[in-house]
């Protein structure tokens, strides 16, 4: 039996459900029972995210094909409705930002921490398993982290790349006086950005081709942003590139500036191959490497949002019902100010 809030959980709930290429419609679930472990979570804010956005155009992203009717949605926080058998950390009533991926917990790569790596991962939004543009999701009780009340839901919900921007800051060893050079000014962008800073980066330039996210991107502390359509970087050896918008042909000439020893973090997703300046990452000893995801980041993120040293609720620029899903996933193709439109279920 599952401990119930007071307020009445009703028995049905509604979802968005992406059935194909562009085909998102509004369908009517049962709202599910928590089992061990699990908690049920009312789900508050879900942001979109261009990987929502590209399983809608798409119907995949690479090797994760959309086969079945999907509910997209893995940026998202709630308020717990009713906890499972044997749930300890969580109680109805708690507001939590949710981190969507349930890894096996048993494998290797979980059990060296890594469990990001997990080849069993189960994550929410990634076929076939459904995301939260939905009113209720179930999550394990690990996953469900309680968030201080200072946060706005929309800021729980954006925990997730904000969790994204604090594993490629830990993987380049961002920290007091680096200097780092980030490429693309779309929200990882934005946040890689601000957890540099918040990790000690002492000079930070931004490149873009878009005027008005450079221009957010200096409101957001950048010391210069650059407008790679029409210069060059040049005069800054950045030691740390945190790269966010995979563009294949800017990553090379931005791995080109790294200097001596540096690290490379390559995060924008996009190109499927890109060429390498070989000769530069030799001789500098330049490590690059990829992330996926991140493991263990939600109390680091958690801190940065409450400190206020990552502004999250800047980012949101539209809001949509979970009815208008759709707009939600088009909104960016529409009107260029887009940059982080959140779904409010
Ligand atoms: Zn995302
Ligand atoms: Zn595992």
């Amino acid at each position: 039996m599952s401990e119930t809030l007071s307020a009445a959980i009703p028995s049905t709930m509604r979802v968005s459900l992406l059935r194909g290429v562009r085909d998102l419609v509004l369908d009517e679930r049962p709202v599910p029972e928590p089992g061990p472990h699990q908690v049920l979570v009312r789900v508050t804010a879900v942001g979109t995210c261009g990987s929502d956005v590209h399983y809608y155009e798409e119907g995949r992203i690479g090797s994760f094909v959309v086969r079945q009717p999907l509910v997209l949605g893995h940026e998202s926080g709630g308020v717990v409705a009713a906890v499972g058998p044997g749930v300890t950390r969580n109680r109805p009533g708690q507001r939590v930002s949710i981190e969507p991926g349930v890894p096996c917990f048993t494998c290797d790569q979980c059990r060296t921490g890594r469990y990001n790596l997990c080849p069993d991962m189960r994550f929410f939004g990634t076929p076939p398993i459904d995301g939260a543009f939905s009113e209720y999701v179930l999550v394990h009780e690990a996953m469900a982290h309680p968030v201080p009340d200072t946060l706005s839901d929309e800021a729980a919900a954006l925990l997730e790349p904000l969790s994204v921007g604090v594993w490629a800051c830990r993987k380049a060893q961002v920290g007091p006086g680096s200097r780092v050079l980030v490429t693309g000014a779309g929200p990882i962008g934005l946040i890689a950005l601000q957890t540099a800073r918040a990790f000690g980066a002492d000079e930070i330039v931004v490149t873009d081709v878009r005027p008005h996210r450079l221009d957010l991107a200096a409101d957001l502390g950048a010391d210069a942003v650059v407008n790679v359509a029409e210069r060059a970087v040049t005069g800054f050896e950045p030691d740390v590139l945190l790269e966010c918008s995979g563009v294949p042909a800017a990553i090379g000439a931005a791995i080109r500036l790294v200097g001596r020893a540096g690290r490379v973090v390559l995060i924008g997703m996009g190109g499927d191959e890109i060429p390498l300046p070989l000769d530069h990452v030799q001789r500098y000893e330049i490590q690059v490497t990829g992330t996926f995801r991140y493991a263990n980041t939600w109390p680091a993120a958690i801190a940065l949002a409450a400190s206020g040293k990552v502004d999250l609720d800047r980012l949101v620029t539209h809001r949509f019902d979970l009815a208008d899903a759709e707009q939600a996933l088009t909104v960016a193709a529409r009107d260029e100010t887009a940059v982080k439109p959140v779904v409010r279920p």
